[in-house]
C-alpha cells in the first residue's frame, strides 16, 4: 500500500502481484491491477521470478519496485529485470552482491577505511573459530555471511557455547540461507544499533539523510525505530553520515540503501554491520523528518529524471523527531509466537502527524504463511517525548481484534524509562519482562459462545436473527449476581463445557444448568460469586442432570467487538462474539478492561458486594426434564389451517423434545395434526405452507407435520403455519430442552404474558423470586381466545390482524394468494410506520401479503399499536398509484449445486427420508411443474427475471423471489422453498 500510494501520487498506473491468501489485502484493491500468484508455498509464488517478469511484461509494466522482502536482494531478479528491459528500482545486481555476503561487506567496508567490529573472515572450521575466537575475546557472535531478519546468529559467551553453536548455526544457515558461510565478531555487551539512510546516484555521489536508532529488538529484529537517534553528539552524528557516504560512494551505489552500525554505548565508538540494499521498513520516520518520498526519489532515480543529489540535499533540513512502532500479529507471552485468525474489529485512530502504513479490513484472515507484520505506526512531533507521548497515546486507541498483536508489548516498552530517557540497548527487550492480562482456551467444550443479553435486534428484516443467550433469565442473573451492566457479554455453554486459564484476577458467577465445575482443584458451586486469582484455572465438564445449557458471566464481561451493535455469537453468520464462531482451544480472550496499554496499571477496583445466599436462592429458574411452556396461541391456528382437534391435541399433548435441536430450533416429537385444509394451495403442496411471512421469536412452526419451536438463531422469514407462539417470559426455557426432555403448551392471555414479563424483570433485577401464573382450568378451543383481534380494510382488501405472541403483531392483506400489488401495499404501509414512527415499534417486516410489526408490549399497548395501523391504513386508503424504486442485480446462481445436495441427504438422514423434494429437488420441482426435463426446469430458472418479495431466512438474507414474467410464476415448491 506504501508503494501504491507513491505510485497513484507521481500519476503511475500500478499492477500489484498477491498470494491467494492476500486477496483481501488492502494492496490489492487499491493497485490498477492486480494479478493473482496461486496459493502455492513462497517459492511458488512470491519468489517465482519467471512468473512476476512474465506478468510485468505482460502488463506492459516499464519498472519493478521490489518492496521489502522476497525478491528485494535477489541478483538473478535483477538481471533478469534488465535481460527483459524493466528497470529494477534498487540498485544494480553487482552491489546487492556485494554486500549480500556480511563477511565480504565487511572486507569491501575496510578498503573503505570504515571501522569494522573486530572479528575473523570466512570461516571453515571449529579449530579456526577457536582461534579467532581468543584473539578478539569472548563473548563473540558467531554468525552466518548470508543471514538476515536476526536470524543465523548466536551470542557465545565461551569455548564451550561457540562448540556447541558451530553446528547449529551452520545448519540454520544452510536451511535458511542456502549457505553455511559463518564467521566471528566481538560481541558488543553496551550496543545501540544505529543505521545511517543513504541515496546515491550509481555515479559515485552519495547523501545520507540522517540516522535512525532501531536499538529497540526483540531476538535481534528490530520493533521500535527513531530519527534523530537520541543522545548523539554532533560530531559522532557526522562521523556517522559521513562514514556511510564514504562506503558507498566507493561502490558507486545506485539508489536507496541503509549502512547499518552497531555503537558502543560504553566507549562511543562505532563499528560497521552491514548494507541492506534495499528500502526499509522503517524508512517512514526518515521520510517524516526529512519531508521527503523516499519511494518517489528511488522510481525517479531508476528512470534518471532525479535532479542531481547534492542538490536536492541542499534545500532539505530535518524538523522534529519521528518514531516509528511495528504492529505484529505474534503473542509477546508464548515468545512472540505469530497468531493468525479472522480480523473482527480493525480501526486505526486519525490524527495529524500521524502514519499508518497497513493492509488490513475487518473480515480479513490473517495467515501464519507470511512475516507477521500488520502496521506500521509513526508519529511525528517537535521533540522525542512529544514523539513519544503521541505514539503511546495512538497505539491505545488502535483496535484489532481476531489475532494476538504486540500493541501492550510495545506500550510498556515505551512507558519504560529506559526507552524515555533515551538508553534502550539491543539486549534491553530480551530482559524486559513482560505480562498482558487474558484468559486462555485450554479446551473449549461442545459449543460455547459469547453473548450478551438482549443480542443482535433491529435486523429481522434482513434476516439477521437476534442471537443472544438462549436461556437469557440464568444469563442475566449471572451478571446481575455480579452487579455487572445488563449489557455485559457471558459465556454460553452447552452440555460440556471449556477450561479456561485466567491470567488476571476477576470474579466469576455460573448460573443455568448444573455442570461440573472446578476451580484448580476446589469444587465451586452455581449461583456464588466466586473470586478467580490470576494464574487459576477453571475446569467445566459435563452438564450434570436436567437442562442444555450454562452460563458464565466474569465481572465487567469478556472484552469483545461489537458487530452490529451486539457482541453476541451468530455462528451460522460467522459473525458476533470471538471471530463469529465457538470457542476453540488455544483462543485467547480478555476481561472488559478499557485496554490500557499501561504497565503496572492494576486495573478495576472488583466490586466486593455479594448478595446473600439465602437471597440468591429464591431467584434461581427451576431447571427439569418436564416443561411447561407458555403460549399465545396463534398467528395461524383452527379453523383455517388446523382442525379444532389439531389444537386440542397440540395443547394437551406431552411433546419430546427431538435430538436434533440447536439455536436455530427445537423439533418436537408428537402427533401429525389433521389438518384443515388438503393443501397450502399457492403456497406448495403441504396444508403446512403459507405465503411466506416473518416469525416471531420463539413461534412454534409447523414445518410440515413436525413442530419446530424457534430458537434465538432461526430463521426470519418462511412459508410455514404457527399455531402457537411462547411468551416472552418463557422464552428462557428454550434453551434448558434438552433432547428427550417433555413439553406441555398452556395457553395463556395477551395481557398475563404482558404481565409475567414485567414482574420477571422486576425480580431479576431485585433478586426477587421468579413470577408463576396459575395454568388455565381448561385449555379447550371454545375457550381459547381467537388470534384475530382486529379485522380492517384497505380499498378491496381485507386487513387481518393476529397475534404473534406478545411481542409481534402480524398484519395480513388480502386473500391467501401471490398478488404483486398486495405486496406493494405492504410496502406502503410498512414506509407509512417509518415516516411516522412511534415509541415502542421495533422494527417492521414485510413478508409476501404480510407485515410484522415487532414491539416492545412492556411500553407500547396492543390497541396503540392497533390504533396506529388504523390510522396508517386510513391515511393509505386514496393513495391506489404508487412506485417504489428498483433496481436490477445480478446473481451468479448455481446449478445443482453440491451444498444443496448435502443439505437434502442430511435431511433425509435427519428428519425424515420421504419428503416430496427426496431425493433431488430438481427431480421434484419438475415433477410438481409438468416439465418434461431437468433442462426445461433449468431453462426457466435461468431465463427468468425475479422481483425480490422478501428478504430474510436463517441462510442469511436468502430472498424470496418470484418470477416477473407470469408464465414462469407457478415454478414452486412445497413452502416456497424451490422459489
Ligand atoms: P541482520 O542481517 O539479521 O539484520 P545484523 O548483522 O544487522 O543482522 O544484526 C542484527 C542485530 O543483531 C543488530 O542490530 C544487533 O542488535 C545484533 N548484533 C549483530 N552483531 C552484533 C555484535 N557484534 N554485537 C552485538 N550485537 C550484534
Ligand atoms: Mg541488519
Amino acid at each position: 500500500t506504501r508503494i501504491i500510494r507513491t505510485l497513484k501520487a507521481m500519476g503511475i498506473r500500478s499492477v500489484a502481484v498477491y498470494h491467494d491468501a492476500d486477496a483481501q489485502s488492502l494492496h490489492v484493491q487499491q493497485a490498477d491491477e492486480a494479478v493473482c500468484l496461486g496459493a502455492g508455498t513462497v517459492s511458488e509464488t512470491y519468489l517465482d521470478i519467471d512468473r512476476i517478469i512474465q506478468i510485468a511484461v505482460e502488463a506492459g509494466a516499464e519498472a519493478i519496485h521490489p518492496g521489502y522482502g522476497f525478491l528485494s536482494e535477489n541478483t538473478d531478479f535483477v538481471t533478469r529485470c534488465e535481460a527483459a528491459k524493466i528497470s529494477f528500482i534498487g540498485p544494480t545486481a553487482d552491489q546487492i552482491a556485494m554486500f549480500g555476503l556480511k563477511h565480504e561487506a565487511r572486507r569491501i567496508a575496510d578498503e573503505a577505511q570504515v571501522p569494522l567490529v573486530p572479528g575473523s573472515p570466512l570461516l571453515t572450521d571449529l579449530e579456526s573459530a577457536i582461534a579467532w575466537a581468543s584473539e578478539v575475546h569472548y563473548p563473540v557472535m558467531l554468525k552466518s555471511t548470508a543471514g538476515g531478519g536476526g536470524i543465523g546468529m548466536q551470542v557465545c559467551e565461551s569455548e564451550q557455547d561457540l562448540i556447541q553453536a558451530w553446528e547449529s548455526v551452520r545448519r540454520l544457515s544452510a536451511n535458511y540461507f542456502a549457505n553455511d558461510g559463518v564467521f566471528l565478531e566481538k560481541y558488543i555487551r553496551q550496543a545501540r544499533h544505529i543505521e545511517v539512510q543513504i541515496i546515491g546516484d550509481g555515479q559515485g555521489s552519495v547523501i545520507s539523510l540522517g540516522e535512525r536508532d532501531c536499538s529497540a529488538q526483540r531476538r535481534n529484529q528490530k520493533v521500535i525505530e527513531e530519527t534523530p537517534a537520541p543522545g548523539l553528539s554532533d560530531a559522532l552524528r557526522s562521523d556517522l553520515h559521513q562514514t556511510a557516504e564514504r562506503l558507498m560512494a566507493s561502490v558507486n551505489y545506485r539508489n536507496a540503501g541503509t549502512v547499518e552500525f552497531i555503537l558502543d554505548a560504553e566507549t562511543g565508538s562505532f563499528y560497521f554491520l552491514e548494507v541492506n540494499t534495499r528500502l526499509q521498513v522503517e524508512h517512514g520516520v526518515t521520510e517524516m523528518v526529512w519531508g521527503v518520498d523516499l519511494v518517489d526519489w528511488m522510481i525517479r532515480l531508476a528512470a534518471s529524471e532525479m535532479e542531481p543529489l547534492a542538490d536536492h540535499k541542499r534545500n532539505l533540513m530535518p524538523k522534529g523527531h519521528a518514531i516509528q512502532v511495528r504492529v505484529y500479529a505474534e503473542d509477546p507471552c508464548l515468545d512472540f509466537q505469530p497468531s493468525a485468525g479472522l480480523l473482527t474489529e480493525v480501526d486505526w485512530p486519525e490524527v495529524a502527524d500521524v502514519r499508518i502504513d497497513h493492509w488490513l479490513q475487518p473480515g480479513l484472515e490473517v495467515t501464519a504463511l507470511f512475516d507477521p507484520m500488520l502496521a506500521k505506526v509513526i508519529t511525528l512531533r517537535e521533540d522525542r517525548t512529544g514523539a513519544i507521548a503521541s505514539l503511546k497515546a495512538v497505539l491505545a486507541d488502535i483496535k484489532l481484534y481476531g489475532v494476538e498483536t504486540n500493541l501492550d508489548y510495545v506500550g510498556n516498552i515505551l512507558n519504560s524509562a529506559v526507552c524515555q530517557s533515551g538508553q534502550l540497548l539491543t539486549r534491553t527487550l530480551g530482559e524486559m519482562t513482560f505480562h498482558s492480562p487474558r484468559i486462555h482456551v485450554l479446551s473449549s467444550g461442545t459449543q460455547t459462545t459469547i453473548q450478551d443479553f438482549p443480542g443482535r435486534t433491529g435486523f429481522w428484516h434482513i434476516g439477521i436473527p437476534p442471537s443472544g443467550p438462549m436461556d437469557s433469565v440464568s444469563f442475566r442473573l449471572a451478571n446481575r449476581l455480579l452487579n455487572n451492566a445488563s449489557s455485559a457479554a457471558g459465556m454460553e455453554i452447552t452440555l460440556n463445557g471449556p477450561t479456561l486459564r485466567f491470567d488476571s484476577p476477576t470474579r466469576i458467577v455460573l448460573t443455568g444448568a448444573t455442570i461440573e465445575a472446578k476451580l484448580d482443584d476446589e469444587d465451586i458451586a452455581m449461583h456464588r460469586v466466586v473470586t478467580v486469582h490470576a494464574g487459576q484455572t477453571l475446569m467445566l465438564g459435563k452438564v450434570v442432570g436436567a437442562g442444555a445449557r450454562t452460563y458464565l458471566a466474569v465481572h465487567d464481561g469478556f472484552y469483545c467487538p461489537d458487530y452490529l451493535g451486539s457482541k453476541a455469537t451468530f455462528t451460522l453468520g460467522q459473525f458476533g462474539g470471538h471471530a463469529g464462531r465457538a470457542l476453540r482451544a488455544g483462543d485467547v480472550l480478555r476481561l472488559n478492561e478499557p485496554p490500557s496499554r499501561q504497565a503496572g496499571d492494576p486495573g478495576p477496583a472488583l466490586n466486593p458486594t455479594t448478595p446473600a445466599t439465602s437471597q440468591v436462592n429464591t431467584c434461581i429458574p427451576e431447571i427439569h426434564d418436564s416443561w411447561t411452556l407458555r403460549v399465545i396461541y396463534g398467528p395461524h391456528g383452527a379453523p383455517d389451517f388446523f382442525t379444532d382437534n389439531d389444537i386440542k391435541t397440540f395443547f394437551e399433548h406431552e411433546w419430546q423434545v427431538h435430538y436434533n435441536s440447536s439455536r436455530t430450533g427445537i423439533r418436537l416429537i408428537g402427533p401429525k395434526p389433521e389438518w384443515a385444509r388438503e393443501t397450502g394451495g399457492e403456497a406448495g403442496l403441504h396444508p403446512s405452507n403459507i405465503h411466506d411471512n416473518a416469525y416471531a421469536f420463539g413461534t412454534v412452526d409447523f414445518t410440515g407435520d413436525m413442530p419446530v419451536i424457534l430458537g434465538p438463531d432461526g430463521p426470519s422469514l418462511g412459508g410455514f403455519v404457527c399455531p402457537a407462539t411462547v411468551i416472552q417470559a418463557d422464552l428462557w426455557k428454550l434453551g434448558q430442552l434438552k433432547a428427550g426432555a417433555k413439553v406441555r403448551f398452556i395457553p395463556i392471555s395477551y395481557d398475563q404474558a404482558v404481565s409475567l414479563e414485567a414482574e420477571q424483570t422486576k425480580a431479576l433485577e431485585n433478586l426477587q423470586p421468579l413470577p408463576d401464573c396459575p395454568l388455565p382450568e381448561t385449555t379447550a378451543i371454545e375457550h381459547l381466545p381467537s388470534p384475530v383481534i382486529h379485522q380492517t380494510r384497505l380499498g378491496e382488501d381485507t386487513v387481518t390482524c393476529r397475534l404473534a405472541g406478545d411481542h409481534f403483531l402480524l398484519v395480513e392483506l388480502g386473500p391467501l394468494e401471490l398478488d404483486i400489488a398486495i405486496r406493494f401495499k405492504i410496502h406502503a404501509l410498512m414506509r407509512w410506520l417509518e415516516t411516522n414512527p412511534t415509541p415502542g415499534i421495533k422494527e417492521l417486516t414485510p413478508g409476501i401479503r404480510s407485515l410484522q410489526i415487532h414491539y416492545d408490549s412492556q411500553v407500547l399497548s396492543l390497541d396503540r399499536v392497533i390504533a396506529k395501523i388504523d390510522q396508517a391504513l386510513e391515511q393509505l386508503q386514496d393513495h391506489t398509484d404508487m412506485s417504489v424504486p428498483a433496481r436490477i442485480v445480478h446473481i451468479p446462481l448455481s446449478w445443482d449445486d453440491e451444498a444443496c445436495r448435502i443439505a437434502i441427504e442430511k435431511y433425509t438422514q435427519s428428519v425424515r427420508p420421504n419428503a416430496p423434494w427426496c431425493p433431488s429437488n430438481l427431480e421434484f420441482i419438475r415433477r410438481i411443474n409438468g416439465l418434461p426435463d431437468l433442462a426445461a426446469v433449468k431453462e426457466i430458472v435461468f431465463s427468468a427475471s425475479y422481483l425480490v418479495m422478501g428478504l430474510g431466512d436463517v441462510y442469511l438474507g436468502a430472498p424470496v423471489a418470484t418470477p416477473l414474467d407470469p408464465r414462469h410464476r407457478t415454478l414452486g415448491d412445497v413452502g416456497g422453498r424451490g422459489r
